[in-house]
């Protein structure tokens, strides 16, 4: 393939292979390394200069989006970025639920506030900016929903044409989100692996840009901006464990090297340990990790009910595995009935409404505190990935349920006197 200008060339150093430590210009190759194939997964390392005074350069920066780490994104960054606002969102404070969970704090970061409510809408943000960058038109994606929600409304803002290739099963909610954005739905009759490969010949076939986070080295990039966030939002009391679920391995890999790269600049000392979390049904990186694997084997027929992270060849395992490793870090995994228990739990103590797949971080906190390797000393900082309303049936499951009554006053004082009764 022949290369191509980026206009990212004077902040990008090099395009590592995390395979085989190959090095390649921006523009050299279009998306892995080509010797390794797919599992040659290329890693951004930057330039010193640009990031000389960074820490200076922020403190005094008014921009509360993504953008404000524009010296640290692959993009040119000039024209055709989304206008949607992406990044920046809360971290809150639950000091009370912490001491009911016997830890020394707990943070929520939700990103349910995203444009389009989850995580993805970093990665989709930044990988829209380099379609753009590069002179495409169209740009396509394979996800069990999330990404693919996200790709679709950061194309409908940039007039980008996207199409999106999403297993048949995938929640409603979801499917119905991208329909609305305007973006070319393909369901494929198949598990998410089918449907990713697919999108793969069809990227190539049809000269799209792609946008799968599991080969386009640009998209950690945009999901490491959690991570620079947390370390700039965290920096005068960082927390000791940042909670993240994992199903590709992307974002945790991401997040772990935003905190790391804040480090490094002198942003913050924070050194958090990755609490990384997969559901037990879909596991193939926690089982890697509890042998000691640089890689994962492929985990047949994965199962949980938490659709984001339902993945059994994770695509970013390799930097997965060497992120949370790198930060001193656990795998732990739980089973989809305490998803939905933590799900129920996190929203009436807190009031953040997480789907399933993001409500699998903070049961993953709720587990690593019953074994122990949390304590009372730990300050927890969980991501909660997307919002609840991306699947309201998964929700209702461990929902308490409604009460139904007659329209009279008379029939809620009952309501009121037996709680417990006839509830519908
Ligand atoms: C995609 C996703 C994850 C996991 O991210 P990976 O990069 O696939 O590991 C977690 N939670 C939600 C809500 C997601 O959409
Ligand atoms: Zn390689």
């Amino acid at each position: 393939m022949k290369s191509r200008a980026t206009g990212a060339e004077d902040k990008v150093a090099a395009l590592r292979c995390v395979r085989c430590g190959a090095a390649y210009a921006e523009g050299e190759v279009p998306y892995t390394c080509p010797p390794c194939g797919l599992e040659g997964v290329l890693d951004v390392e930057y330039r010193p200069g640009p990031l000389e005074g960074l820490a200076a350069r922020l403190r005094a920066d008014p921009e509360r989006s993504i953008w404000r780490y524009l010296d640290v994104l692959p993009v040119r960054g000039t024209a055709g970025r989304p206008g949607l606002h992406v990044g920046w969102t809360p971290v809150y404070d639950f000091p009370v639920l912490a001491r009911r969970m016997g830890l020394g704090g707990l943070r929520v970061k939700d990103e349910g506030r995203q444009p389009t409510a989850s995580f993805k809408d970093r990665a989709s943000a930044v990988g829209v900016t380099k379609a753009l960058d590069l002179g495409y038109r169209q740009i396509a994606c394979a996800s069990t929903g999330n990404a693919a929600s996200s790709l679709a409304g950061m194309a409908a803002n940039t007039g980008l044409e996207a199409t999106i290739f999403v297993p048949a099963t995938a929640p409603e909610a979801k499917v119905a989100q991208l329909r609305a954005f305007g973006a070319r739905v393909l369901l494929v009759e198949a598990p998410y692996e089918a449907a990713w490969a697919l999108c793969q010949e069809a990227v190539e076939a049809f000269g799209w840009y792609n946008r799968n986070a599991a080969v386009n080295p640009y998209l950690v990039e945009g999901k490491k901006t959690c991570g620079l966030e947390i370390a700039e939002q965290c920096s005068s009391d960082p927390p000791d464990w940042v909670a993240v679920s994992v199903g590709d391995g992307c974002t945790v890999a991401g997040v772990g090297k935003g905190m790391e790269e804040m480090r490094r600049l002198g942003v913050w000392t924070g050194a958090p340990r990755l609490l990384a979390v997969q559901a037990a049904g879909a596991a193939p990186l926690a089982a890697a990790a509890a042998r000691g694997l640089e890689d994962c084997e492929p985990w047949p027929e994965p199962r949980t009910a938490a659709d984001s992270i339902n993945c059994g060849e994770p695509r970013n395992g390799r930097k997965a595995l060497r992120a949370v490793r790198a930060s001193g870090g656990r795998w732990v995994t739980v089973e989809d009935a305490a998803i939905f228990d933590a799900a129920r739990d996190l929203a009436a103590a807190t009031g953040v409404f997480a789907e399933p797949a993001a409500a699998a971080a903070y049961a993953g906190v709720v587990c690593a505190r019953a074994r122990g390797w949390l304590t009372a000393r730990d300050r927890v900082l969980v991501v909660s990935t997307g919002n609840g309303l991306k699947d309201v049936a998964g929700a209702a499951r461990a929902a308490p349920p409604a009460r139904r009554v007659a329209p009279r006053l008379e029939a809620v004082r009952e309501a009121l006197a037996h709680p417990g009764l006839a509830q519908a």
